[in-house]
């Protein structure tokens, strides 16, 4: 064999795993089949802008082994996600805080946000949420539910929210502060050049193939090395054997303007249903750029079919009942290692991919 590792995708999964392997003095190659590196967080400078090409990606853990390893690549900026949503003729902060509150309701101390919020749950009467409305509504009450959450996550998923996991709603924090940081992690920010130049420097010096498919010639690719890392779906790799998976697709518009300042946030939700996308995001704003114009993307969900880019994993019951027969079919492989958000069919953040990459490299190396 030629190599030790085909590395499949150089996403941030990919990436991670091909660099430490090459560190470690094995031999690898990265097939990809877009026509750029980086995957989902790929950026690219246009107007003195980092645009992110596939929607906004702000980085944040708590986890300081990972915090520590991602700044081996990168300094980070200071950027605190504050993302606000429009419903109708008003304007909402984000997470749910006491802003959030007081705009709702006119609340204004933590013990009137409370009594409201323990009111509203009552009358909902929900004592143990068995899906997303339900886990909303007993978080937050009908009142948010409605305006905040329900039409963009059902325009998000493209289902009802009572065919919903539980868990996706659990990624927002609730608070009884004014603190408008969208995430609890301790570490967070946008890397200061661009999350390309990150992906760059770790497959310095490393075989990198772009727009190569694995799967237009997979007899090649899979007698060129001795291993395979997949980050791609794994019911393609498995020739959907066991029934497709399901994923959420998204199309991105992206307009430059000729103007300073479009938006003043980086981040606004538009949480109606009959608005058909559900953020907009003003790229200078992750990074405070000077430039004189600005650029804005419009991020539309959109029905996944096969061939589209599988941007999210839908994972309710019945799509995570058919991954475990992929799964346990995967852990059998003595040569093929599955990675990433499509390669795990997992929800993941970069922190967690993160995670997930050097646990991998750690067991290869044993
Ligand atoms: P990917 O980035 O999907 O990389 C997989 C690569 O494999 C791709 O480049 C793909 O083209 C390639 N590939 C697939 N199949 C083949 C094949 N057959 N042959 C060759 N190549 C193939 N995370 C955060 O932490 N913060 C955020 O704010 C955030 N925002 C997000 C917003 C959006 C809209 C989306 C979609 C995701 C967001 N994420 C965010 C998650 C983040 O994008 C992922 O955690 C991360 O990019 C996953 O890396 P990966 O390597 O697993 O996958
Ligand atoms: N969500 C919502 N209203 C909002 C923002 C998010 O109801 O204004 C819900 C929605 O269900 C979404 C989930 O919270 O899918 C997670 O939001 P997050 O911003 O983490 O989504 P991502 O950035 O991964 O698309």
């Amino acid at each position: 064999m030629k190599y030790d590792y085909l590395i499949v995708g150089s996403g941030l999964f990919g990436s991670i795993f091909a660099y430490e392997m090459t560190k470690a003095g094995k031999k690898c190659i990265v097939i990809e089949k877009r026509d750029h590196i980086g995957g989902n967080i790929y950026t690219q400078k246009q107007e003195n802008i980092n645009v992110h090409k596939y929607g906004a990606h702000i980085f944040h853990t708590s986890d300081k082994r990972v915090w520590e390893y991602i700044n081996q690549f990168t300094e980070f900026n200071n950027f605190i996600n504050s993302p606000v949503a429009v419903y109708k003729d008003k304007m909402y902060n984000l997470p749910f805080n006491m802003n959030t509150f007081y705009q709702m309701w006119g609340t204004k101390t933590p013990e009137e946000a409370m009594a409201k919020i323990e009111e509203q749950k009552r009358e909902a009467g929900i004592t143990e949420p068995q899906n997303l409305e339900e886990q909303a509504i007993s978080l937050v009450g009908p009142d948010i539910y409605t305006k905040l959450i329900k039409g963009y996550t059902e325009k998000q998923w493209g289902k009802d929210c009572c065919e919903l996991p539980a868990f996706i709603i659990k990624r927002l924090p609730v608070r009884l502060t004014f603190d408008n940081n969208y995430f609890n992690d301790r570490y967070q920010g946008i890397p200061l050049d661009g999350y390309t130049n990150v992906i760059e420097k770790m497959l310095d010096g490393i075989e990198v193939k772009l727009e190569t498919d694995f799967f237009e010639d997979r007899k090649y690719w899979e007698n060129i090395a001795d291993k395979i890392v997949f980050t791609g779906m794994i019911d393609q790799y498995y020739d959907y054997e066991y029934g497709r998976l399901e994923y959420r697709g998204l199309k991105f518009e992206t307009e430059t303007l000729d103007m300073e300042n479009f938006q003043g946030n980086a981040v606004i939700n538009y949480t109606e249903r009959e608005i058909p996308y559900t953020r907009i995001i003003e790229h200078k704003h992750f990074e405070g750029s000077d430039s004189p114009k600005t650029i804005i993307t419009r991020e539309y969900p959109a029905t996944w079919k096969p061939g589209d880019e599988a941007y999210y994993p839908v994972n309710n019951t019945e799509n995570n009942t058919i991954y475990q027969k992929y799964e346990e079919k995967a852990k059998k492989e003595e040569n093929v290692i599955f990675g990433g958000r499509l390669g795990t069919y997992k929800y993941y953040d970069m922190w967690k991919i993160i995670e997930e990459a050097l646990n991998t490299v750690e067991k290869e190396m044993n």
